[in-house]
């Protein structure tokens, strides 16, 4: 395995400086490949975030507001080519940090982060109302408004692109931000903050407050002058994020967690619907809301799709991220390894039959085999809960009423996956499947263009496309007497 050096403290990024927190406190951020310290980063309280806060509330009333959309749009295109410029470096800060595999960030996660900066930019002078006719003696006319500063709270598992799903079209729309990354990933995030200074936008625009969740990200939720939360994470903190929310009924959209059903019949291409369900679940080590966790197979080819994972899951490659052929690595800490393992310990003991995987891999690190599980029936634990790591709960059933009731019998409603050659079969499922995404004889992709979000235990709201723009925008109807 490579050994790397540990990196400078990192401070908070406020007001265009680097800051020590006030506290003067520190939090150790390190490689869950290795468990070597990468980096102290300064650890932000209520009194930091208090600041963050005055700073954006600062550039949403001055420069940064009174921008126009055109010029906003050419800072958000400048800032892409920055990231474009730097991708190496942050490919590889990423992986560090997150366990996250290179090849993975470098095919999925930064073209994604950079078609979400040229695709919010070129939003950004094209955010306009209506005129709405009403009266012979009155213009009336809507215009859209930024709602003004922003908490932007982002999960560990795609800290640069789930930053920018959020960051961009803020921006685009004239918000102020403030970034909260995970505080398990927070490297990324603040060297995001230092291009888009390098790339002109004004100070304050975008700050950035690593901190923990439960001082830094409450402080940001409680602020009486944060105008808009968006936030990604578990539904647990996404219900605390509401209540906080409350308080100065700030505008909130939560994209929380998944326990995506991928519905295999036999009238499908079933090597192509093991192959996508294999990576459905073991891409980025199983972390990812919308991994389809349950495979439901038909029962006239359920041998064929547990034989199938079984042999994919024995051939993944898992090893130092860092290494090109790579093509698993350690789930993000310590801990959620032990949580995981703790769930496949549920599966045995609730009698699920294990067909592969079933372990730690190695001695170092927080690696966890990619584990199947046939024989999973709908009413286990680990055919309800999100387990968020590389572990499939294979399900059988006969009709397609029973796949349906199976499928959507979680409190989920993220995505789902349906794979068949029957057209006819497939527009009931899309009709009928309680999703925010359904993927037909395919599972995973996804677009900026493409709004994307859940309901229920999965949040509400949508980001991508330009259903984002909303997010970040009031309406205002202006009523001018001309009589
Ligand atoms: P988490 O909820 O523990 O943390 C998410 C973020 O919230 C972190 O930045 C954390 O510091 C912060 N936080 C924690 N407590 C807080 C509080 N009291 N107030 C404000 N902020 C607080 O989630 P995680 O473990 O980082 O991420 C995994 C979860 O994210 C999974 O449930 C996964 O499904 C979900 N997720 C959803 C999507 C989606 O698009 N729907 C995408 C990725 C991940």
């Amino acid at each position: 395995m490579t050994v790397h050096a540990t990196i400078a403290a990192k401070g908070l990024l406020i007001h265009g400086d680097y800051v020590p927190a006030r506290s003067g406190r520190y939090f150790e951020t390190t490689d869950p490949a290795t468990g070597a310290l990468i980096a102290h980063i300064a650890e932000a309280d209520a009194h930091d975030v208090d600041a963050a806060v005055a700073s954006a509330r600062a550039a949403f009333e001055g420069e940064w507001g009174a921008m126009p959309g055109k010029m906003r749009g050419t800072l958000l295109l400048r800032l892409a080519d920055l990231i474009e410029r730097d991708t190496e470096a942050l490919v590889e800060l990423e992986s560090r940090d997150s366990g996250k595999s290179v090849a993975s960030i470098r095919r999925q996660d930064l073209p994604a982060v950079l078609d979400t900066l040229r695709y919010y930019a070129g939003m950004a002078d094209k955010i306009d109302g209506q005129v709405i006719p009403t009266h012979p003696d009155a213009l009336t006319y809507t215009v859209r408004e930024a709602v003004g500063v922003v908490a932007a709270i982002v999960p560990w598992n795609f800290p640069l692109m789930i930053g920018m799903w959020k960051i961009a079209p803020a921006l685009a729309c004239g918000c102020s931000v403030v970034l909260k990354p995970a505080e398990l990933t927070s490297l990324t995030a603040l060297r995001i903050g230092e291009l888009a200074l390098e790339a002109g936008f004004p100070p304050g625009a975008l700050n950035v407050v690593p901190g923990l969740g439960k001082i830094a990200g409450q402080a940001l939720v409680d602020h009486s002058d944060v105008d808009k939360v968006t936030f990604t994470g578990s539904p647990a903190v996404g219900r605390g994020i509401l209540e906080g929310a409350a308080g100065n009924f700030k505008r909130v959209t939560l994209e929380l967690g998944g326990k995506s059903a991928n519905i295999v019949f036999p009238d499908a291409d079933v090597s192509a619907a093991v192959r996508a369900a294999a990576s459905g679940i073991f891409f980025n080590s199983g972390q990812v809301c919308s991994a389809g966790s349950r495979v439901l197979a038909h029962a006239d080819i359920y041998d064929e799709v547990v034989d199938g994972l079984a042999a994919r899951a024995a051939k993944v490659r898992l090893g130092c991220p860092q290494d090109a052929a790579t093509q698993m690595g350690p789930v993000v800490s310590g801990t959620q390894m032990d949580r995981v393992l703790d769930y496949i310990r549920i599966g045995r003991d609730e009698g699920a039959r294990l067909v592969a995987g079933g372990a730690r891999h190695g001695q170092q690190g927080a690696f966890i085999e990619p584990t199947v599980f046939a024989d999973v029936t709908p009413d286990m634990c680990i055919a309800q809960e999100e387990i968020f790591g590389p572990v499939v709960s294979v399900i059988r059933f006969s009709s397609e009423e029973e796949a349906l009731a199976i499928a959507n019998g979680t409190a989920f409603s993220l995505a789902a996956g349906v794979w068949s050659a029957d057209i006819s079969r497939v527009h009931r499922f899309v009709r009928r499947l309680k999703a925010g995404t359904v993927w037909v004889n395919t599972f995973g992709p996804t677009d900026i263009r493409l709004p994307w979000g859940g309901a229920r235990d999965s949040g509400f709201g949508r980001e991508h496309g330009r259903a984002a723009l909303e997010n970040f925008t009031e309406e205002k109807s202006v009523w001018i007497n001309v009589a």
